[in-house]
């Protein structure tokens, strides 16, 4: 299985899937979150965060573009490159250096930072419903497609 949608009527259902794809992740992993403003981006990357073991606030970083999160015994990476205003910009923020590691890294507004972010192996698209949200994940790698098999069971 490489595709699949998911309804998630309401915030909780999005906590709960970020929930479900952390538990399902095993080593390095990057996640490219798609979706307009509000669409549940940075919900989705808290849920995923308090599944780990981080306890405080999840919030976007907006305009520092990444906030590192030191876990038990990983890294956790959450980029929102929403205000990148180059994709270069990575670059000189030694973007290879945090997907280098055994981190796993959550990136809000992937499209951003085209050309230059290293690939994912999951997108997830949050889209607006009339109530609530879907979300569409997709593999896009063979550990991706591993980390869907394991989301199923
Ligand atoms: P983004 O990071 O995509 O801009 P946020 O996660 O910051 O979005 O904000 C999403 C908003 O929508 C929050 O107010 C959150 O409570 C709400 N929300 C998240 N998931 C859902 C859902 N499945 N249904 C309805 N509202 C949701
Ligand atoms: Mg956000």
């Amino acid at each position: 299985m490489t595709n699949r949608a998911i309804l998630l009527p309401d915030e909780q259902a999005t906590l709960e899937l970020g929930k479900r794809v952390a538990q399902a992740c095993q080593g390095a992993t990057v996640i490219y979150l798609y979706g307009d403003l509000g669409a549940g981006k940075t919900t989705f990357s808290r849920g995923f965060l308090h599944a780990l073991g981080h306890n405080g606030n999840v919030k976007s970083p907006t305009y520092t573009l990444v906030e590192p999160y030191t876990l038990e015994n990983l890294m956790v990476y959450h980029f929102d490159l929403y205000r990148l205003a180059d994709p270069e910009e990575l670059e000189f923020m030694g973007i290879r250096d945090y997907f280098a590691n055994d981190a796993i890294c959550l990136v809000e507004w992937p499209q951003q930072g085209a050309g230059v972010l290293p690939d994912p192996d999951v997108e997830i698209h949050l889209n607006y419903q009339a109530q609530g949200r879907e979300a569409r994940i997709s593999a896009v790698s063979s550990s991706g497609s591993s980390l869907l098999a394991r989301l199923a069971g």
